[in-house]
């Protein structure tokens, strides 16, 4: 049996690419931080370079010739002389780069370098426009990224939409058809839920949330959490940005980033649980596949469902506050010194329609994703015009969450998204919660005293659960086979639809339905 070290010139080939992506990665997240702002023409260009010249790079002859010496170029069918002799990892390694590969060779070199510039300048322009509220200052560049994502799924090819080219970019396998009634179904038990929760006579005082915070102090509350998760801070930093994110140059450099409001306590702490949950997916990805398909994450959705389980499952959770809450009160005292556990978590679990998707509930969260899906679908299949877009936008989220958006700012322009081309790329926040929900009750299916350690602030049993069976895999499983593996079952929204079901009737005080019926 071979091992990975038979694919010896492959994999250091494979390694310098990602040398070049990961300095491109470096000026992105500097130019999200600390570049400053009269320095975004130079820094699009220095963008672009590198990102053509990893492109070039991968899609160079001499990675042609790498590749096939061990499988058919054409098919990526690994040559017979190999089928035996390669054991699974170096299966799956050449299968991932060579479906990578294939992909990006539809991809003219010239196409690749407008698309990286207009990327890099629309996103600066989106920043400008959202801070004027000013949607006309974005749409020329909007509709050129517009063309640009239908030109690309067109190179890319596509079978019934050109918006499943787009989407399986960001989550490999789903599709359009596969979105659609899955989506149905979710929105059905959400307006249900909605329902329940808008008769309830139960509601939330968040008036003790937005108080005055000191802003320093609250990012060392989300430094205190993000260590106790065990958030490596000798392999990682915590920065401000406009929209909290998270990126990664290595395992041994992980970046999360997250923003601090004085009136807004959960914004700066729930973004760092968030993006803590990201970060200790790309802290504990094997250093010794870096470079290649088996050092790298699976999909957004998985990806999604490693935040959203830490935020949501855990950071929502009454043992986790069990835990810390007397120490947030510490550091608050006056603002929550006398305010009762059970109130302050009643308040960070407030469902209510909103605006603004990043702030929104665990349960309306997943009606501003479908409004985002329906919209792209739209705009990609070429039903809709970009400068339509605001008025689209705004009936959609009056006829899904029943709010009305005052201006741009706070509707259309609220997402960055579409500002670097991402189309597609929502509908991964949804799966998302989905695999976060189907991985966390396997969880407490395995470790019978998870929620004792999380009340205890012991993260440990949880993060080694999670570098087991997810992590340390890299892309070794589709999304779907990682999942089917670890929880035996096939993307199902029974679990998240019972988490929400329990936790919101508990809180709103209504009866539970003993059996969601949501196994669609
Ligand atoms: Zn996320």
């Amino acid at each position: 049996m071979t091992t990975l070290a038979a694919l010896g010139n492959l994999t250091s080939k494979l390694r310098e690419i990602h040398h070049l992506r990961d300095a491109s990665a470096v000026l992105s997240w500097d130019q999200e931080t600390y570049m400053p702002a009269g320095s975004g023409a130079i820094r699009a260009d220095q963008l672009a370079t590198l990102q053509t010249f990893a492109h070039n790079q991968f899609i160079s002859s001499e990675m042609e010739s790498l590749l096939s010496s061990f499988l058919d170029i054409e098919t990526g069918t690994i040559l017979p002389a190999h089928q035996a002799s390669l054991d699974e990892p170096a299966h799956a390694l050449l299968r991932e780069t060579w479906q990578d590969f294939f992909r990006a060779k539809k991809l003219p070199s010239s196409f690749v370098t407008e698309l990286g510039r207009e990327c890099s300048i629309a996103q600066q322009v989106w920043v400008e426009a959202r801070k004027t509220n000013d949607f006309h200052r974005f749409l020329p560049n909007l509709e050129r990224l517009v063309r640009l994502k239908q030109k690309e799924a067109d190179y890319l090819g596509y079978t019934d939409s050109p918006y499943n080219a787009l989407l399986d970019t960001y989550e490999p396998g789903s599709t359009v058809a596969q979105l659609r009634p899955l989506f149905a179904t979710l929105r059905t038990h959400l307006i249900r839920l909605l329902d329940q929760i808008r008769n309830s006579p139960i509601q939330p005082n968040t008036d003790l949330l937005t108080q005055s915070f000191d802003t320093g102090k609250q990012l060392d509350f989300g430094r205190l959490v993000l260590k106790q998760m065990s958030y490596d801070f000798q392999r990682g930093r915590l920065d401000l940005s406009a929209h909290p994110f998270t990126t990664s140059f290595h395992p041994t450099d992980v970046r999360v980033t997250t923003r601090v409001f004085e009136h807004d306590m959960p914004s700066c702490l729930f973004s760092c649980i968030h993006e803590g949950g990201h970060g200790l997916y790309e802290q504990g990805l094997p250093t010794q596949q870096y470079g290649t398909p088996l050092g790298e994450t699976i999909s957004l959705g998985i990806h999604e469902s490693q935040s959203r389980l830490w935020e949501n499952s855990v950071g929502r959770s009454q043992s986790f506050w069990q835990y810390f809450y007397p120490k947030l009160q510490e550091f608050f005292p006056t603002q929550l010194g006398s305010v009762p556990a059970d109130e302050f978590y009643l308040a960070i679990n407030r469902v209510e329609p909103s605006l603004i998707r990043v702030e929104a509930d665990e349960l309306t969260y997943n009606l501003h994703v479908m409004v985002r899906f329906e919209i792209e679908l739209d705009i990609i299949e070429g039903r809709v015009q970009v400068e339509d877009l605001p008025e689209m936008w705004n009936a959609k989220i009056q006829e899904y969450l029943g709010v009305t958006p005052p201006n741009d700012a706070e509707g259309v322009l609220q997402d960055v998204h579409w500002s670097f081309g991402a189309f597609g790329y929502f509908p991964t926040y949804t799966l998302g919660n989905l695999y976060a929900a189907m991985l966390f009750h396997q969880a407490k299916k395995d470790m019978v005293d998870l929620e004792q350690n999380i009340g205890q602030g012991n993260f440990l049993p949880l993060k080694n659960w999670l570098h087991d069976r997810v992590y340390r895999w890299g892309r070794q499983y589709s999304a779907n086979d990682l999942i089917q593996r670890i929880t035996g079952q096939a993307l199902t929204l029974e679990p998240f639809i019972q988490d929400l079901e329990e936790k919101f009737g508990n809180l709103y005080k209504f009866p539970t339905t003993s059996s969601p019926q949501a196994s669609t």
